[in-house]
């Protein structure tokens, strides 16, 4: 097998085991992600192997190897720096509460193997040659861009409620269409996905959002409006004027795209927060989101353009120069008509405001609280963060050198006149 897709040296790796595997007697081929992706003409990254050898003839075979899912019968192999996942055929018994079955039989025939996965695309094998085994025809189904389960679509998700959202997960991904069967199973079946973790959904909402066109799929999770059936149900209808702006923002940058999302279904950074910790988001996402959504929030409340660099500027040092750089981002994709005045002019300055601050923490200051305390002679208490709060202030707004001289005469002032800090 010549692969185009698969860096050169994993694919030899994998080569390899098949080789072994092969040589063993025992049959071995690519299958899943990896082969769909080759014929997608998509960058593969990770390649997975089923076999007829049972997982301990696998293990027997290999030097390095991981027991991952021995129970589902599957081994991680290691070859140079590589891991492989390798299966063995099996098929899935009984299916309880609509999640994957806890108990597995392996079988001899790699046809029944293909047959227990998702969608068409996906139970494609390939072997050493470059023989395709695709009996469920998945190629014609890359080739026509159409996402087809194996099999009947109610049946299978029945099975697997799961595979509900990763059916549009991969239909946004790819930006292919639901086959009609397909698409009709899932409405029939969505009430299925309260018996799925929040987590296996959220995992696949994050590739779907770090996909090329979210918008896609985010219009059929309305249009099945699947998530209304969730653990945690999700029934807001999003403002599509600010939903159709989301594949404008970069996929790397998933968190501005969660962010407008979220505004778009009406959530203050609160509500998103809650949704999101509900969905299982790591507390650097949720953070993120919630930051970009309180920061829009506070330059919603800004009005007339007076000193509108050092209320920039305080929003910076309060929610950091990440957040603040994202929520440009997300305000420059927003419709004309979302933006009030100050947005507008953040939009054409605050990066400019942004890159003229050489001081961004307190950590930064060329003062500490112990200074602070030993200069004036006072004892400690909430004064002291306060005080070098505003000399943070002063030094970002570039109004204050920040040298110890500058900052203590500051101090000295400040607390002379008592003015308050
Ligand atoms: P990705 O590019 O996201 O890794 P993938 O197809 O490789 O896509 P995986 O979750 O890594 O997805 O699964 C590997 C293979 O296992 C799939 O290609 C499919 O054949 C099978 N599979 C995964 N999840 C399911 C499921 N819920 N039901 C049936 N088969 C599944
Ligand atoms: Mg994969």
């Amino acid at each position: 097998m010549k692969w185009k897709q698969a860096d050169a040296g994993m694919a030899g790796c994998a080569e390899q085991v098949l080789s072994v595997l092969e040589a063993h007697g025992h049959e071995a081929y690519w299958v899943g992600g990896c082969v769909r992706d080759e014929l997608m003409g998509r960058p593969v990254n990770d390649m997975d192997i089923t076999t007829s050898a049972r997982p301990d003839e696998v293990t027997g075979l290999f030097e390095r190897t991981v027991p991952t899912g021995i129970e589902h019968g599957t081994i991680t192999v290691l070859v140079g720096n590589y891991a492989f996942e390798v299966t063995t055929y099996r098929v899935e018994g009984s299916y309880e509460n609509h999640r994957r079955p806890a108990e597995v039989a392996f079988v001899r025939d790699l046809t029944e193997d293909l047959r227990r996965r998702d969608f068409t695309m996906n139970a494609i094998a390939c072997d050493l040659q470059g023989r395709i085994v695709d009996p469920y025809h998945g190629a014609d189904d890359i080739r026509e861009g159409v996402i087809r389960c194996v099999g009947a679509a109610r049946v299978r998700f029945q099975e697997d409620a799961l595979r509900m959202v990763r059916c549009i997960r991969f239909a946004s991904v790819f930006g292919y269409r639901i086959a009609f069967n397909t698409w009709k199973g899932l409405l029939e079946e969505k009430s299925g996905i309260q018996y799925i973790a929040l987590e296996r959904i959220r995992a696949e909402l994050d590739k779907m959002m770090e996909g090329p066109h979210p918008f896609l799929g985010l219009n059929l999770l309305g249009r099945s409006r699947l998530l209304e059936k969730a653990r945690v149900p999700v029934t807001y209808t999003p403002s599509v004027r600010l939903l159709s702006r989301i594949d404008d923002i970069p996929s790397s940058e998933a968190a501005v795209r969660w962010a407008l999302l979220m505004k778009a279904c009406g959530l203050s950074g609160q509500e998103a927060g809650n949704l999101m910790r509900q969905y299982t988001f790591s507390n650097d996402a949720r953070e993120r989101v919630e930051a970009q959504l309180d920061l829009d929030e506070k330059v919603k409340g800004i009005n007339g353009e007076a000193n509108l660099r050092e209320q920039w500027v305080g929003l910076v040092l309060k929610y950091g120069q990440e957040s603040a750089r994202r929520w440009l981002l997300l305000c420059s994709v927003l419709p004309q008509e979302s933006r009030n005045t100050a947005a507008d002019e953040l939009l054409a300055h605050g990066q400019e405001w942004m890159d003229e601050m050489n001081i961004f923490r307190l950590h930064d200051l060329e003062i500490s609280g112990s200074d602070v305390i030993a200069i004036s002679g006072k004892k400690g208490g909430p004064w002291v963060g306060e005080l070098l709060k505003h000399l943070l202030f002063k030094a970002a707004a570039g109004h204050l050198p920040n040298t110890k001289l500058d900052l203590t005469e500051e101090m000295r002032r400040v607390m002379v006149t008592d003015e308050k800090v």
